[in-house]
């Protein structure tokens, strides 16, 4: 028996999930978005994701809700990994440098980071070359994957499981209600269990906000994600895409930056800086680094992160007429990290029960 009609607007990361979610455990699921996977807008964030996972210190309650969510989204993606690699999910190493880190509070047993599978201490002869920068570097088992792919497998996911798709661009919630009604006749207000706010930065939200990226895409091969955190606060990722995806290079952070141009010099600056992070990367392929260092360029781009002063919005109310509504957004850097343990969080609320921690998530 079926536990109710859920409408969910958005079909990114944290919308798709949820509609697998909601959907295995016995809900109607129709949803309603702008951009559906197969798309390109630099504001729809999820297919322009690395994706890798990288964990975080868990020090405030609010991290250590974030570090929960993580933890039972690297559980999820690790057994897809498994038993899906079609997915594009994959299990590789990771290698983490920090040129300006507090050990004490990376290494205590209480903040979680030395918890995550196969961490270890680099040794400094395991640095790369020119490294005098380097305070402290870690490696542990972590996962990557090819965003455009994982995104239309979650999908045909929850098709397989009779969920609806329909592409609108709405201007409120109570839109995507009336929506939903006409498609269908009798489609009664008091048939819907809920509707799920999963629109990446939500509705005239004051709080959010977004943080441009600009990241490139190399056809250059590498069996491993670096995360180099540079002492003036900026970091550089190389991330591996399965499935052919290439590597994705990068980045920027600017937040409140609306410009959809490549800035030229930020492509320099990253091509320069992960060649210096990873030779190997440019030596197998390409051993005369000649114009862009030696990289086979695909595709510079920019993209929008959802971010949110408050952080993630996880929370229920009460939609005008009288639906509950669940909202799911403002994700910011991390919505594929924490994807799986969101939308458990969202079937909760669904569901009437509390959240575990009520604390807000603090956007990283
Ligand atoms: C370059 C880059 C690299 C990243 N790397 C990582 C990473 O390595 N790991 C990680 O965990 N995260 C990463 N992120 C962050 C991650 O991509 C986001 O947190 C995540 O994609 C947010 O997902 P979402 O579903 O909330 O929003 P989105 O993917 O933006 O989806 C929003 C959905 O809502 C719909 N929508 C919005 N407004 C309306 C409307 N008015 N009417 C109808 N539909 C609407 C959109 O069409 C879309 O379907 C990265 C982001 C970027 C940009």
């Amino acid at each position: 028996m079926s536990k109710g009609q859920v409408i969910i607007v958005g079909a990114g990361v944290l919308g798709l999930s949820c509609a697998v979610q909601l959907s295995r455990s016995g809900h109607n699921v129709t949803v309603i978005a702008r951009d559906l996977p197969g798309d390109s807008h630099i504001d729809y964030a999820s297919p322009w994701a690395g994706a890798h996972f990288r964990p975080s210190l868990a020090k405030s309650p609010a991290e250590q809700l974030e570090q929960q969510l993580m933890r039972d989204t690297y559980s999820e993606l690790e057994m897809l990994a498994k038993e899906h690699p079609e997915s594009g999910v994959k299990i590789v190493p990771a290698i983490e440098y920090f040129d300006s880190a507090d050990t004490n509070s990376f290494l205590a047993k209480e903040n979680g980071y030395i918890d995550w599978p196969d961490f270890r201490i680099l040794k400094s002869d395991e640095y790369p070359a020119h490294h005098e920068g380097i305070q402290l570097g870690v490696t542990y088992r972590s996962w990557v994957l090819n965003s455009p792919v994982y995104l239309q497998w979650c999908r045909k996911q929850a098709e397989e499981k009779g969920v609806e798709f329909v592409r609108a661009n709405i201007r409120s919630l109570d839109e995507a209600v009336a929506i939903f009604q006409q498609k269908g006749q009798g489609n009664r207000e008091s048939d819907i269990r809920a509707v799920i706010n999963a629109t990446g930065r939500g509705f005239n939200d004051p709080d959010s906000f977004p943080s441009r990226g600009q990241f490139i895409i190399v056809s250059n091969q590498c069996d491993k994600t670096i995360s180099h955190h540079w002492a003036d606060g900026s970091s550089t990722v190389i991330i591996p895409r399965p499935l052919g995806g290439g590597t994705v290079i990068g980045g920027t952070k600017e937040p409140n930056n609306w410009s959809e141009d490549i800035s030229d010099t930020a492509t320099e600056t990253i091509l320069k800086r992960v060649a210096g992070i990873c030779p190997e990367l440019i030596k197998k392929e390409n051993p005369v680094a000649g114009s862009n260092y030696g990289f086979d360029i695909r595709q510079v781009y920019i993209a929008r992160r959802p971010m949110r002063r408050g952080g993630l919005r996880l929370e229920k109310e009460i939609l005008s007429q009288g639906i509950p509504l669940v909202h799911c957004y403002g994700a910011g850097a991390s919505g594929f990290k924490i994807s799986w343990g969101v939308a458990k969080q969202v079937e909760l609320l669904v569901a009437n029960t509390q959240l575990l921690l009520n604390d807000p998530l603090e956007a990283s």
